[in-house]
């Protein structure tokens, strides 16, 4: 039988939902409910499309059966058994559903860890998978801290595991695979460029940037976080910026007037500001923000600092919140050799209407996703993963249903 048709994922269950869902999300992590409610139309949607193309995306791929001496030869593609999925709390349904809606199509069956912080979201996703019409135990929440992960990974009943997430978390789990030779995929931080050339239409630029930065507070693996701006329109830009920056409306994320919202836990907000002081301290100018204001909550003005250099903290770590580092370059070489100079790679961004430089920032950006005159995210249709220490493997695509699978091959004789 087809796998298509064993398992009838769609994504109404969720459309279904979208009430409870978004304040769900809200209330556990402080995303702002318009945010949720986007996230939650973006699960359906790639629900919709694994379910329309997993049967052809997971049909037997047919080689040049005489160069190889046979009848008939093809890979097929077959299940691997039982994947681990360790979450994180930022996209608490997206970063599930991404792993889930493939590997579930392709007939694995699904463990799901998810963030401590979002036990509520993790429940409701394997009940809304059982109202799908999965079959029991398709796709179980285990609500366990993750110094239980590595008992579950080691049992040989799991056959991979997928863990999106921090750098730390991204080791530890690829060690213990590694040790039990178990396929993992890792999707880890980011701290992607955001390049603006003197071509590119300055305010769209600043405004993309600016959402491209604050989304979802500041907490995204792919948000824009180093602003790399070409010396010609370095000011010109830093301006439009920081006044879209200064004009954010900040509050309560169950308002739908809210743009910014609190950040997720206080830990969060301590990083976020010792990032800043450091910058600070190390002769950067803070722009705007750059403290947290005095009200209930982990909130954190948004912020532009200029001035920053490579010897910052804010320029090599991840800073996950709404801060932006701006920097000024004096050309293309510049430009791309800033952007590669750290050791994350996931998504990258630049903005130019000068062919050459387009097709330059393609082939040089060293990271897993270029958009140009754009912001990174993902879409079911395109692959979606990172380089360097971002990580490895796809979801996602063609490619991310076939990252849990046995490609398996069948040589048949005469
Ligand atoms: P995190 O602390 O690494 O937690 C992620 C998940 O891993 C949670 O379920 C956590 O469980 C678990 N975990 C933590 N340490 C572990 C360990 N040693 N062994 C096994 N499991 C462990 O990350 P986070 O703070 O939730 O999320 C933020 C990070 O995720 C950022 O770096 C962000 O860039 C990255 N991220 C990447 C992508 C991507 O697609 N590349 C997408 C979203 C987020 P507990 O909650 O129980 O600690």
């Amino acid at each position: 039988m087809p796998i298509a048709t064993i398992s009838p994922l769609t994504g109404e269950t969720l459309q279904e939902f979208k009430e409870l869902d978004r304040r769900m999300m809200t209330t556990e992590m402080g995303k702002p409910l318009a945010q949720a409610r986007a996230e939650v139309a973006k699960c359906a949607t790639a629900m919709r499309f694994y379910a329309d193309r997993a049967e052809r995306f997971l049909a037997d791929e047919p080689a040049d059966a005489a160069a190889v001496g046979a009848s008939r030869a093809y890979a097929r593609y077959q299940p691997l058994g039982v994947v681990l999925a360790v979450m994180p709390w930022n996209f608490p349904l997206w970063q599930v559903v991404r792993f889930a809606a493939p590997a579930l199509m392709a007939g694995n069956t699904g463990l799901l860890k998810h963030a401590s912080n979002v036990p509520q979201t993790a429940l409701y996703l394997e009940d809304a998978l059982r109202r799908a019409g999965f079959p029991e135990g398709c796709f179980l929440t285990l609500l366990i801290g993750s110094g239980a992960v590595e008992t579950v990974l080691r049992d040989r009943r799991v056959a991979a595991a997928t863990l999106t997430g921090s750098e730390p978390a991204g080791q530890s789990v690829a060690q213990i695979a590694g040790g039990e030779i178990k396929k993992t995929v890792l999707e880890l931080g980011g701290s992607d460029p955001f390049i603006v050339m003197p071509s590119a239409d300055l305010d769209r630029a600043a405004e993309v940037g600016v959402f491209a930065r604050v989304q979802n507070n500041g907490q995204s693996c792919i948000a824009a976080k180093r602003f790399i701006v070409h010396t010609d329109v370095y000011d010109a830009y830093a301006e439009r910026f920081a006044e879209r920056m200064r004009r954010l409306v900040v509050g309560d994320p169950m308002d739908t007037a809210t743009e910014v919202g609190p950040l997720a836990t206080r830990q969060g907000r301590d990083d976020v500001t010792g990032l800043v002081e450091d910058a600070v301290s190390q002769g950067a100018t803070v722009v705007c923000g750059g403290n947290s204001p005095d009200r209930p909550g982990w909130f954190y003005q948004p912020t532009v600092v200029a001035g920053v250099t490579q010897a910052m903290r804010m320029f090599s770590e991840e800073v996950f919140g709404p801060v932006a580092g701006l920097y000024r370059v004096s050309d293309i070489a510049e430009a791309i050799e800033m952007a590669n100079a750290t050791s994350f790679g996931l998504g990258s961004n630049a903005w130019t209407n000068n062919e050459t430089e387009r097709q330059r920032f393609i082939r040089d950006l060293d990271a897993g996703a270029v958009f140009i005159n754009g912001m990174t995210t993902s879409y079911p249709q395109l692959p979606f993963g990172g380089v360097k220490r971002s990580g490895y493997g796809r979801e996602l695509s063609a490619q991310g249903i076939r990252e849990f699978c046995n490609a398996k091959t069948v040589w048949i004789g005469a």
